[in-house]
């Protein structure tokens, strides 16, 4: 699972969020839903320790990883651009979690090879990144991200550089392959139809808090304020 605990974070002095607290059970698909500015990717770097809070606490697991470096906190990430290694091919850009991990190669092919099989990449494991299409390289870097198997997945607008159709798959599977995982994931979006296809709960944020925890049904039904209703379209 994932916890938050009081998390608060400026840019010199203008607030960015304040007082977050939030809870996403273990295998549950939490997505982040707010306007443009809102703090959404901001507080995904600060879960995944890209960037640092003034205050709170973050707990995966059991464990505080508060103050852990990144590539401790065995949390995976995908951004909005794919940010794959372009000189290396989708293999080594998969693989390459492990090995910084040190794990043994055999080990790691195997992993890797599971991996590219659970994106429906097998295929294209020899290729470089500028030989795929946008599809396939967030596909990569989907992989690359769970190639380690870690506890939390957070994803940043992953499919929003995509074209419909493309975008459409993608999510799919991405909820599939969630699910087949059980990962706790964090999902970030300002597209309110990806957030009801895809979402257990979404949290709605908004003037630096998380206006509604909810299920996507009683966002719309029930919002909470008059901020939720209106980002929501849900004028009663
Ligand atoms: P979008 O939907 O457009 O991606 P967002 O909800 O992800 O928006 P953030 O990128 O988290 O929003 O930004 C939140 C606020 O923090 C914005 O006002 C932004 O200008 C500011 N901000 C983000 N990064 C920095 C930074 N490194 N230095 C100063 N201000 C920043
Ligand atoms: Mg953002």
């Amino acid at each position: 699972y994932l916890r938050l605990r009081g998390l608060s974070k400026s840019f010199g002095d203008t607030p960015v969020f304040q007082n977050i607290d939030a809870d996403i059970v273990q295998g549950e698909f939490v997505t982040l839903l707010g306007p443009s500015g809102c703090g959404k990717s901001t507080l995904l770097r600060a879960i995944a320790g890209l960037t640092d809070i003034d205050a709170g606490e973050i707990e995966v697991d059991g464990e505080i990883i508060t103050r852990l470096p990144p590539q401790k906190r065995d949390i995976g990430m995908v951004f909005q651009h794919y940010a794959l290694f372009p000189n290396m091919s989708v293999r080594d850009n998969v693989a390459f979690g492990l090995r910084m991990r040190r794990v043994a190669p055999r080990s790691r092919r195997e992993r890797v090879e599971e991996t590219l099989a659970l994106v429906e990449l097998g295929d294209h494991a020899h290729k470089y990144p500028h030989q795929l299409s946008g599809g396939q390289r967030q596909r990569v870097a989907l992989a690359r991200s769970l190639v380690t198997r870690p506890r939390i997945l957070l994803m940043d607008e992953p499919l929003s550089a995509l074209d419909a159709k493309i975008r459409q798959h993608l999510r799919d599977q991405i909820r599939e392959i969630q699910q087949q995982l059980a990962l706790t994931t964090l999902f970030v979006t300002h597209d309110q139809e990806e957030a009801l296809m895809l979402s257990d709960r979404i949290f709605l944020m908004g003037q630096g808090r998380i206006l509604q925890q909810s299920d996507a049904e009683s966002l719309y039904t029930r919002p909470a304020s008059a901020e939720v209703a209106e980002f929501v379209g849900a004028y009663n």
